[in-house]
């Protein structure tokens, strides 16, 4: 059986606007009836909770019972990805309840107009107008799965009916797109543990904080602190990571600090040799990488 997906938001007799995490507190501070977020919907409150699978289900906001959400609410999850099925057919496959992304390499953007020097498909995949690339279908369908879950702010069970394919291999979503301000720690741990050999395209969504002049290479943010420490988000060893996007033609790429960005491609960790912060970087345009704004 799926489980449902939550609404994470809800608004209560009185027009305030609640997140789910409000549910957990005592006394409740919403005044019912409650409605949800996104349409009219009457909606029940649902405290968090551990399925017997040891999956975590987070608070949530549940649709009364025999109601259904108004056509077109963001918070209609199964009308959202069928929607976004049907606009990515073809890259993202369906499975039962689950959404499958097909990965490939088409992204080999570069090595791609080298073996095929005429003017071929393929070649719209070469990396030009300021360095963004076309908006490639693989980049599209993960930049669209990235908003639609964080619409449900990474609800576990929205995240679990996703996966991604590479070649003949199935991926948990958890493992192939990763929030820069959230799963950091997570990446950097698995990019220096994975064989090159059996590595496979990842996803990195993040806000940019820096632009550097020097080469337009973008750094995304990464969470103030780590919860646990208190300090910043370090690797085992206690180094600082950072995240980094860069265009491997050193030209800007018109992304400004504080626009969203997803970046696609073999993402690989990097420390200088004379030390300094463990940089976990996707060359854009090069070594098959890509990048969106979301
Ligand atoms: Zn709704």
């Amino acid at each position: 059986m799926i489980m449902s997906i939550g609404i994470p938001r809800a608004v209560d007799v009185e027009k305030r606007s609640f997140d789910r995490w409000v549910i957990e507190l005592e006394p409740q501070p919403f005044a019912r009836p409650l409605s949800c977020g996104g349409c009219h919907a009457r909606v029940e409150p649902v405290t968090g909770y551990m399925t017997r699978k040891g999956t975590t289900v987070d608070p949530l906001y549940r649709l009364g019972r025999g109601v259904s959400h108004e056509n077109g609410c963001v918070y209609d999850f199964d009308a959202q990805v069928g929607q976004l099925h049907q606009r990515n057919v073809g890259v993202v496959e369906k499975d039962g309840d689950l959404y499958v992304l097909v990965l490939n390499m088409e992204l080999e953007g570069e090595q791609a107009a080298s073996k095929d020097a005429k003017s071929g498909p393929r070649n719209r995949l070469a990396f030009s107008r300021v360095g963004i690339p076309p908006l490639h279908p693989t980049l599209r369908a993960a930049s669209e799965i990235a908003k639609l879950l964080r619409k449900f702010e990474h609800d576990p069970a929205a995240k679990a009916r996703f996966r991604a394919r590479y070649g003949r291999r199935v991926i948990a979503w958890e493992n192939f797109c990763f929030d820069a301000a959230h799963d950091l720690k997570r990446l950097h741990r698995m990019l220096s543990t994975t064989r090159v050999e059996v590595d496979h395209p990842r996803a990195v969504v993040g806000r940019v904080e820096h632009v550097r002049q020097r080469d337009g290479s973008l750094y995304l943010a990464v969470r103030e602190s780590d919860p646990a420490t208190r300090g910043p988000v370090r690797s085992g060893e206690g180094v600082p990571i950072k995240p980094v996007l860069r265009p491997s033609s050193g030209s800007a790429l018109g992304v400004a600090v504080d626009e969203t960005v997803v970046g696609y491609g073999m993402w690989i960790p990097w420390t200088p040799p004379s030390g300094g912060p463990h940089y976990v970087t996707l060359w854009l345009g090069a070594h098959r990488g890509a990048m969106a704004t979301l």
